[in-house]
């Protein structure tokens, strides 16, 4: 397996494929590469119906009971793990949270027979991280019938459920994507989510995606939708948005280090600032999926301010993973007598 495009381009199609069953139902989550509107707009709504007020009781269900959801993380995380986590306890399933420290795959184990081994003690569902393109879609290839793979992270490639929670929260503040600017400012190059998150907002018809990053962080032709702009000005990029997400610098995925502006270089050009905001639209929202570098790509102050709907991301990150495995787990009922 490798990390080159053409692998990448291969991977897309076949993700595309895999990704739903022979009735269109949501089998696996890939990627959100030509994942339709209509499912797009079915998660959102039933991850509302998971969402209750901070200081209630969390949404709890019996969807999931009876089944095993296991995590197989190659990559650091905090808030994706443990809402996927939180996810399959509130909806009444097993969880297993395999240490990859400690996990045969250390010690030589191929993928694949880490991934049997799960299937032989009747894991339903796998949620994959991992930094090599391919991994989820190459799993739910080989996994059995009984088995649903959720992607949590591919490399620079793909973190849907990430996009499907930020839609969740622009639609909360926004109602109309069709009106929708968003700006998305940092390392667009190495960014799953800016990937992920833009192709969904060009699913919902979002007219104008500003991707901006310093030159040196520039993405490749054609990696990510043709109908987002590039620019390298914050003020321009910024001016009249909607939405603005700031990223964090993914120095683990760059080789070389010295080819990105310095940490004060980059405060002082790419860092999102109070002070930028009467540029924005007057209601605009500031978002981020978090870890989030205060003083690096975000004003701390900003990040805490009014503007800022960070927390209600994590809070919908718990919802939408909800639903998604609501989801797969329904094409996987034909097992119940498992
Ligand atoms: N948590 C996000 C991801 O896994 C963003 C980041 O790491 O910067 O891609």
């Amino acid at each position: 397996m490798s990390g080159t495009r053409s692998f990448l381009i291969a991977s897309t199609a076949e993700q595309t494929d895999l990704q739903l069953d022979s009735q269109g139902n949501l089998r696996h989550l890939l990627t959100m590469h030509n994942l339709e509107q209509q499912h797009i707009t079915m998660l959102l709504d039933k991850a509302e119906t998971y969402l209750s007020d901070i200081g209630k009781k969390p949404v709890r269900s019996t969807t999931l009971q009876g089944r095993t959801v296991a995590s197989l993380f190659f990559e650091p995380s905090t808030r994706t793990r443990t809402s996927f986590e939180l996810a399959a306890h509130r909806l009444g399933a097993d969880f297993l949270n395999l240490n990859v420290n400690t996990s045969s795959r250390r010690k030589g184990e191929s993928l694949l027979d880490t991934v049997y081994t799960l299937q032989a003690m009747q894991v339903d569902v796998l949620i994959v991280r991992d930094a090599q393109t391919g991994v989820p879609a190459y799993i739910a290839n080989h996994a059995n019938e009984f088995i649903s793979v959720l992607n949590a992270g591919e490399s620079t490639i793909a973190h849907p459920t990430q996009a499907l929670l930020d839609l969740l929260t622009i639609r909360q503040q926004k109602k109309d994507f069709e009106k929708l600017t968003v700006a998305i400012i940092g390392d667009i190059k190495h960014s799953r989510v800016a990937r992920s998150t833009s192709e969904a907002l060009v699913t919902m018809g979002a007219p104008d995606i500003r991707l901006i990053c310093p030159e040196s962080l520039t993405p490749e032709k054609g990696t990510l939708p043709s109908q987002a702009k590039i620019l390298h000005n914050v003020r321009d990029g910024i001016s009249n948005a909607d939405v603005i997400m700031p990223l964090r610098i993914q120095r683990e995925r760059i080789e070389n280090l010295a080819d990105i502006p310095t940490v004060d270089q980059y405060y002082a050009n790419y860092g999102l600032k109070s002070s930028h905001m009467s540029l924005a639209a007057p209601d605009a929202i500031v978002m981020h999926p978090g870890p989030m570098n205060r003083g690096i790509e975000i004003e701390s102050k900003l990040a805490d301010s009014a503007a800022s709907v960070i927390q209600e991301q994590v809070k919908n990150g718990v919802a939408v993973r909800m639903a998604v495995l609501a989801a797969v787990i329904k094409s996987l009922n034909y097992k119940d007598s498992k």
